[in-house]
């Protein structure tokens, strides 16, 4: 765009100008950056346009409903907000369990009402599933499955689709048992830093992930990454770009 220069001096006015245009374009502009740079939403990294990692739990902690508010007390002791994925036919049972992930400035998200593959099903009975989900702005669809209708069926109920950069694959269990969590860890401390940085981790709350979680955090840590930060009590609106 400028021509060649030499020397610091020279170049100082066209790049605080390009900034400034930069930082006006951002503001103006209706479709905010992601963190590959101003562009389209990608859904991979839900809005996630810092450098940092946003770790997400789907679904529910089948017979131990309190685990999601340990993990979530977990997370925030150490500076840290996470999103929760939670399906509305457990979460909607337990409205105090949301509340307290949301005091504890954890975002909580819609997964639909029962877990159903969305794009399997009727427009219709999509819609209901979304519509029956937990509240939010932001949907992560039953499997991560999705397609345009799906897209389209989201933006008019006021939902983004929210998906993930690193598949932690701890539900796939071999011969009955999850992956533990020596392995988990291995598997987000090998991820590509691509992946990583400005990226979003998906584990379950059924799962070993929650065990997992203290070595996830610290190797992320050590490796120089940093996690979505823990900055007040959160609401049903999780903001654009993401507030990590
Ligand atoms: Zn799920």
């Amino acid at each position: 765009m400028f021509p060649p220069r030499h020397g610091i001096r020279a170049t100082r006015r066209p790049l605080s100008t390009a900034l400034a245009a930069a930082l006006l374009a951002l503001a103006l502009c209706p479709v905010p950056a992601t963190a590959a740079g101003p562009g389209r939403y990608d859904h991979r990294r839900c809005g996630n346009t810092s450098q940092r990692v946003l770790l997400t739990l789907d679904d529910w902690p089948y017979g131990d409903d309190g685990r999601a508010v340990r993990v979530g007390s977990y997370l925030h002791g150490r500076g840290i907000r996470a999103a929760f994925f939670l399906i509305n036919a457990y979460a909607a049972r337990r409205p105090d369990i949301t509340a307290t992930l949301r005091a504890q400035g954890h975002w909580v998200g819609n997964h639909s009402r029962s877990h159903r593959s969305l794009p399997e099903l009727p427009e219709r009975d999509a819609r209901e599933e979304i519509r029956g989900g937990l509240p939010s702005t932001l949907l992560r669809p039953p499997y991560g499955r999705f397609g345009d209708r799906e897209t389209r069926i989201a933006a008019a109920l006021g939902y983004r689709i929210c998906t993930w950069t690193v598949d932690t694959r701890d539900w796939e269990g071999t011969g009955g048992e999850f992956p533990g969590p020596a392995a988990l860890r291995a598997g987000v401390r090998a991820a590509p830093a691509a992946a990583k940085r400005g990226g979003v981790v998906l584990g379950h709350l059924f799962t070993r992930f929650p065990e997992a979680l203290p070595g996830i955090v610290d190797d992320l840590r050590s490796q120089g990454y940093g996690l979505c930060r823990s900055t007040g009590p959160t609401t049903s609106r999780i903001p654009y770009p993401l507030d990590c």
